[in-house]
């Protein structure tokens, strides 16, 4: 394949949502579903393994919550974002890999935490930016596996 031209408009202005979420494909559309719904079609992204995890001291490291902190505080001051979208998903590869021995109860009480920790530096570091949290969960339908994401205050 030569030159490649996608049909998407591009819009020169930067969308006002940034959501944070995990690097995991299998989301990627249900999360851009859940932005629309809340009225914000476009986003700029951040995503990682473990999403909201690395911006939290204790389920990051002392790097990479340094690195995540900077490309969040990045992106939220040269693009106005106003609003920021964590989630965190159940069965999260980065959080089993970390906390191998935790049950899966603990490991999303985990999650929560971390997300409300994400939640608190967002605002308390940008005032004025809005922070959502959502628990992204995979649900049976008859239509098949769905992604829920159930609001974390
Ligand atoms: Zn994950």
């Amino acid at each position: 394949m030569s030159h490649f031209q996608a049909q998407a408009d591009f819009d020169p202005q930067h969308p006002a949502a940034l959501a944070l979420w995990c690097s995991d494909g299998r989301f990627t559309s249900a999360v851009e579903e859940l932005l629309t719904k809340l009225g914000q079609p476009r986003l700029d992204t951040m995503t990682l393994p473990g999403g909201p995890a690395l911006l939290d001291a204790t389920s990051s490291s002392l790097g990479g919550v340094e690195i995540a902190r900077e490309a969040a505080s990045f992106l939220i001051k040269a693009h106005s974002i106003k609003e920021v979208v964590l989630v965190a998903h159940e069965g999260c590869g980065y959080y089993r890999s970390r906390y191998r021995y935790e049950s899966p109860d603990a490991m999303q009480r985990r999650q929560l935490a971390d997300l409300r920790s994400a939640a608190r530096w967002v605002s308390g570091t940008h005032p004025g930016v809005v922070a959502r949290c959502y628990f992204a969960s995979v649900v049976h339908t008859l239509q098949g596996p769905r992604v829920t994401f159930a609001p974390h205050e």
